[in-house]
């Protein structure tokens, strides 16, 4: 099968020949082609407009098939490349940007089964585990024995390892502090489409990170640990000017003791949280509670030259305790929940953030925003708006307004955060390095394209073909209001 071969499930007959010879790999009771389990493992948290669907019946899953260990992976790979069905690997499917919905049917293939932590080294400082293993178990299993892997994404409650590999890995709490998840990888157990098995260490590491599933299956991780720390301690600041507080993002960033987390919003995403009393806009900055570790005074000084007010203790207290909801909470207050993620230099964040204040006015965006310290260079900031997928126009050009701001972060030198069916068509833009060397490895892997097609090498439309279609809508949106009034 070629990349650009679309797949149908022939007939009744093969549908049903196949689920046998699923059902013969993990049993009748992890395979299902119920309707209802296809639905469920085709989506993620976010909800698509409906040009996403043009080739709907395709968006959904043939099979949904729940693995509980290489053995089966490994026949599960064979059985797709003998009859061409794509294979879409699925975690927690947090990633949000389609990386785990299928394109073009073919199976779901649930790893959140194989999730055994098989070795706890406290020697040597490393823990080998299983992809679907939760970030939430991980580190309640290694504090136990006085360790922590220390670094997890705010969805750390449903997103498991494997995922947060493919997906790169690179921005979450602890990040800032302890570096990205690549950085504590010492091996990556991996089978390719095309059915090898091969141990990655080293620098071939990088290949599987942003990897998204489209090479193979990532089927065992060893990782090191630290040692667990005593506590946290939290200082939330409220600005009324957007200036200010990215000057202090920037400003924090820099200095030698490192945040555990550093959280900013604007006073519309705080509202569904822990709602801001005084300012617009709040920056949390999290350490470990040592004396060591926290710059108290320097984080005085910054944040107050840069016109920051200190919320209390209670408030910065009860942002930690929030890490894991904050930046989804609105969605439980709307019908679609829009966002867009990028990957900026902290020194344009004040560029990005103003722009889409702008857009807010200039187009009536219901917007929100979230920023979350991935490194001491780069921030990933969520851009959101709250609105319903069903009025189509309104939707649509809102969009537009993130594909703008997608274009002006990759000027400025940042780029989109997750790829998937979504945000593939930034690829050789924000990437363009990056999208040669997955291109080679995609034909070594995976030359059958079984892998996870459409996304990172390749995409279902093409950059001019959105790029104008948001354009037309935010134009048309624009006009109706003078035309309306
Ligand atoms: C509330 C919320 C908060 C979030 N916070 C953060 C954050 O702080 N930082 C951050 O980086 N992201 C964050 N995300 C995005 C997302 O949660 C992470 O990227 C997450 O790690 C994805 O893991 P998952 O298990 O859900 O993967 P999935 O969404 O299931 O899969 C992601 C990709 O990995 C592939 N994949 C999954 N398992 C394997 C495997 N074993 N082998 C090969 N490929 C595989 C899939 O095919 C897909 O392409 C957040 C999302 C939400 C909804």
């Amino acid at each position: 099968m070629t990349e650009t071969e679309v797949i149908n499930p022939d007939s009744i007959d093969k549908k049903v020949a196949i689920i046998d010879k699923l059902a013969e790999v993990v049993g009748p009771e992890r395979v299902s082609d119920s309707e209802l389990e296809r639905v469920v493992y085709s989506g993620d948290p976010a909800v698509l407009p409906q040009y996403h669907y043009r080739w709907k019946m395709k968006y959904l899953a043939d099979y949904v098939v729940r693995v509980e260990n290489i053995d089966e992976i490994e026949r599960i790979l064979k059985i797709a490349r003998e009859h061409s069905i794509p294979v879409v690997p699925r975690g927690g499917a947090s990633s949000c940007m389609s990386s785990s919905c299928p394109s073009r049917g073919g199976i779901s293939l649930d790893i959140k089964p194989m999730n055994r932590i098989l070795e706890i080294n406290k020697e040597k400082m490393f823990v080998r585990i299983e992809p679907g293993v939760t970030f939430e178990r991980l580190e309640e299993t290694l504090g136990k024995e006085g360790l922590s892997l220390g670094i997890y994404p705010s969805s750390a409650k449903s997103a498991v390892i494997g995922g947060w590999i493919a997906c790169g890995g690179r921005g979450g709490i602890g990040t800032p502090f302890y570096g990205s998840l690549g950085n504590h990888i010492l091996s990556l157990s991996i089978i390719g489409g095309n059915g090898e098995i091969h141990v990655i260490e080293g620098n071939d590491i990088d290949f599987f990170l942003h990897s998204y599933g489209i090479l193979g299956v990532i089927f065992e991780i060893k990782l090191q640990v630290h040692e667990t720390v005593s506590g946290y301690k939290s200082f939330s600041y409220g600005f009324r000017s957007l200036e200010g507080l990215c000057a202090s993002v920037t400003e924090i960033a820099r200095l030698e003791k490192k945040p555990i987390y550093l959280k900013i919003a604007d006073k519309e995403l705080q509202r569904y949280s822990n709602p801001l009393e005084n300012g617009r806009f709040v920056l949390t900055a999290s350490y470990i509670d040592s004396s060591q570790e926290i710059p108290r005074d320097e984080l005085r000084s910054i944040t107050g030259n840069n016109g920051g007010v200190y919320l209390g203790d209670e408030f910065s207290e009860k942002e930690w305790n929030l890490r894991y909801d904050a930046e989804f909470n609105p969605k439980e207050h709307t019908e679609t929940l829009m966002f867009q993620e990028l990957w900026v230099p902290t020194s344009k964040v004040f560029e990005m953030l103003s722009a889409y204040e702008s857009y807010r006015k200039s187009h009536k965006i219901p917007a929100l925003w979230f920023g979350m310290l991935g490194t001491s260079e780069e921030m990933r900031l969520e851009l959101m708006a709250m609105i319903d997928a069903a009025q189509y126009l309104k939707f649509i050009s809102s969009k537009g307004i993130l594909h703008k701001m997608m274009k002006k972060a990759i000027k400025a030198g940042g780029a989109p955060y997750t790829i998937g069916l979504q945000n593939s068509i930034y690829m050789s833009r924000a990437y363009p390095d990056r999208l040669i060397k997955m291109q080679e490895a995609k034909q070594k892997w995976d030359p059958d394209g079984i892998m996870n097609p459409d996304r990172v090498t390749s995409c279902l439309t093409s950059f001019r073909r959105i790029d104008v279609l948001f354009a037309l809508a935010t134009a048309f949106r624009r006009l109706s209001r003078y035309v309306g009034r």
